[in-house]
């Protein structure tokens, strides 16, 4: 990459931040963002793929891109909407008291400059290689540790074929245990906080992406094939016992665990 191209892409960093910040304070400062940042944010990522099971009933190019075709048909519509309450009803009585108490404790301050491209890249991906190393541990103890499953994991195994909205339908202690994650893998690593915005965006993304049901021509993990996917994650909801790991494959292949698909 030339030196102009780099000079040109920290300039569009630094008025992205400067325009983030620039009146914006106020509302990054709030105790309630975090928790409504991550609902809407997820709410948002998983809306193409209520169209998705919408269209299915009438595309068989749709249906075609499903990953189990003995997975019977998409979610109802009723599905999405039980699905969207549960997952509200925890963020507004789990994730906003206990994001809102964290916050307040400790207030992040909002550096003037915005971090490099290079700088941007490595921390989020460090981010998320952390917090791929820490849910695979946490994954596993849910799984082996029966008391553990039952008060913590077994809400989110009532999908044995998930849908988008699902990444985000587990207990309140599972869902309060994954943000202490995400948070610790991005203060470990010393992110700036655009970093951290981007880590939390693609880390909601992913989440979804595993949970969607469909292995789509443009999936992430087709182009990155350190990348797990959708099948992947059916995978392990299916049999429980493999792919414990949310996005990366190396773990789960390093420990045995790994299972391509169902
Ligand atoms: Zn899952
Ligand atoms: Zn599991």
């Amino acid at each position: 990459m030339s030196a102009a191209h780099d000079e040109a892409s920290a300039r569009v960093l630094q008025s992205l931040w400067e325009s983030v910040r620039s009146g914006q304070e106020e509302i990054l400062l709030s105790p309630y963002l975090p928790a409504s940042f991550a609902f809407l944010t997820h709410v948002l990522l998983c809306a193409p793929f209520l169209a998705l099971d919408a269209l299915g009933s009438v595309s068989p190019r749709v249906r075609s891109w499903r990953i189990a075709a003995g997975s019977g048909p998409p979610p109802s519509l009723r599905c999405w909407f039980d699905c969207f309450l549960r997952v509200l009803y925890r963020y507004l009585t789990a994730v906003l008291p206990a994001t809102a108490l964290f916050h307040t404790l400790g207030s992040p301050a909002l550096p003037q400059l915005a971090p490099s491209c290079w700088q941007l890249f490595v921390e989020v991906f460090a981010s998320l290689l952390l917090f791929d190393t820490f849910f695979f541990i946490w994954h596993v103890c849910m799984h082996r540790v029966p008391w553990l499953y039952r008060n913590t994991h077994r809400q989110h195994h009532q999908h044995h074929v998930p849908f988008a909205l699902a990444a985000q339908d587990s207990g309140s202690l599972e869902l309060l245990s994954l943000l202490l994650l995400a948070l610790s893998s991005t203060w470990i690593v010393g992110c700036h906080p655009l970093s951290e915005i981007s880590f939390h965006l693609i880390n909601s993304w992913l989440a979804v992406e595993d949970h969607c049901g469909y292995k789509l021509p443009w999936a992430l993990h087709r182009q990155l094939p350190c990348l797990g996917g959708a099948p992947h994650h059916q995978a392990h909801h299916t049999l429980h016992s493999v792919n414990y790991a949310p996005y990366f494959i190396h773990w789960d292949v390093l420990f045995g665990t790994y299972r391509g698909s169902v």
